[in-house]
């Protein structure tokens, strides 16, 4: 018996965290922040035998540090490319909380003790814990990105974490091989819905790209600086246009080239992200918009960093074309955008002359393969996390493929 207890990211995308209770070990997948609002899990005891971060997105890592301001001195677990990538993500976050005016949650000493303690366990490796034995595999989201597999006695858990089943330019699909599982935590970012097909998004933005640099136009990516800069980077490259990368993705790039194995293709990344243009001061951005270009900048929800600056010069331009891609959430200036039109921030609140698209070049798996991935593993019990329709898909999954499917609240604890 297991005792599963939802802390964070119970009907809700976002502050992912797992209380996992074998009886006699006690371990937390993930501790996420809520990264629009900073809202916070609840709060794990802190005699935990492990911690183990699924992935660097900072709703999975967000909060780990503050395990130790808050005493915790034992191990953290995450594959080396989650660590070198969170480190970044996390320092930066720390920036962005006293930026807000937020309390921080931890100090940066405690991104240092977290350092000390963290133990590296690639994908496709494990680690014994008293009785229990933890083992990470591929999820396909992002580079270094992890299931994890809690072995005991006479149990099989499975935490998808935040998965992709389907290669993308970055990614290879997630590792999906796996025989007796008993019990699978899942997320469900995309219950509702599926995405579009790939290939074709990868067309329209090249033709996007095409249309607008043969009329002397820039086209505007803003990007996650984990994985859909490097995405939109090795969809482009090919194309023989100048691009210019700018903001936090091109530190994340170099991370990540660290770890070859956690990518599809090293070393196609490395040529296209050597040929690169890279921008770090407004004098070099401004010499960026003397010429046809693509520019790949931060930040992906364009509620701050170099976007602003570009958006600013760009804006009145009906040659340059600017497409989002990704999912913008709620009361973030990329979302404002995305439904009206407008660019406001800082003062600034003014109508985009720019040609405008939405490529859904999603990270997350979708609807028909979640269920195709059940169907195959075919679980005693599944648990869905990390979904806004968490509830109905779990009730869609009972009465439609008799699975024993639930989406428990923040706080509720399930017997598995
Ligand atoms: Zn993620
Ligand atoms: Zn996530």
């Amino acid at each position: 018996m297991i005792d599963i207890r939802v802390l964070g990211s119970g009907r809700e995308v976002g502050r992912s965290a797992i209380l996992i209770d074998t009886g006699t070990e006690k371990l937390l997948f993930d501790y996420g922040i809520e990264v629009q609002d900073m809202g916070v899990p609840k709060m794990p005891p802190l005699n935990l035998d492990g911690v183990f971060i699924s992935h660097a997105h900072l709703d999975h890592s967000g909060l780990a540090p503050q395990l130790y301001a808050a005493g915790y001195e034992g191990r953290t677990f995450m594959t080396s490319a989650t660590r070198d990538i969170s480190y970044e993500l996390l320092k930066d976050s720390l920036h962005v909380q006293k930026k807000k005016g937020i309390r921080p949650h931890f100090l940066p000493a405690h991104i240092n003790v977290m350092e000390e303690n963290t133990k590296i366990i690639e994908n496709g490796e494990g680690v014994s814990i008293g009785k229990s034995k933890i083992s990470l595999e591929s999820s396909g989201h992002i580079p270094g990105s992890s299931q994890t597999i809690l072995e005991t006695k006479n149990d099989k858990l499975l935490y998808t974490a935040d998965i992709k089943f389907i290669d993308t330019q970055l990614m290879s699909g997630a590792h999906t091989e796996f025989d007796d599982v008993k019990t699978i935590i899942s997320e469900s970012t995309y219950s509702y819905t599926d995405h579009p097909d790939r290939k074709s998004l990868e067309d329209r933005l090249r033709e996007i790209a095409q249309e607008t640099l043969y009329n002397n136009g820039i086209l505007l990516l803003p990007a996650f600086a984990v994985g859909r800069t490097q995405e939109l980077l090795l969809i482009l490259s090919d194309l023989g246009f100048p691009i210019v990368m700018d903001g936090m993705g091109i530190e994340i790039t170099e991370k990540i080239l660290m770890h070859p194995d956690s990518i599809r293709d090293a070393d196609k990344l490395a040529s296209a992200f050597s040929e690169a243009g890279k921008a770090r001061r407004d004098s070099q951005r401004a010499s960026v918009l003397q010429e046809p270009c693509i520019i790949i900048t931060t930040s992906g929800m364009m509620n701050g960093g170099p976007i602003s600056y570009y958006m600013k010069h760009l804006h009145k331009r009906k040659d340059c074309a600017i497409v989002q891609t990704g999912f913008q959430v709620e009361g973030t200036v990329g979302r404002v955008f995305k439904d009206t039109g407008r660019y406001v921030t800082n003062g600034l609140d003014v109508n985009s002359h720019m040609k405008y698209d939405f490529l859904d070049f999603s990270a997350h798996t979708d609807r028909s393969h979640l269920i195709e991935f059940y169907k195959k593993l075919n679980p005693e019990n599944i648990v869905l996390v990390h979904g806004d329709h968490a509830e109905d898909f779990a009730a869609e999954l009972r009465e439609e493929h008799g699975f024993n499917a639930s989406a428990p609240a923040n706080g509720e604890k399930i017997n598995v």
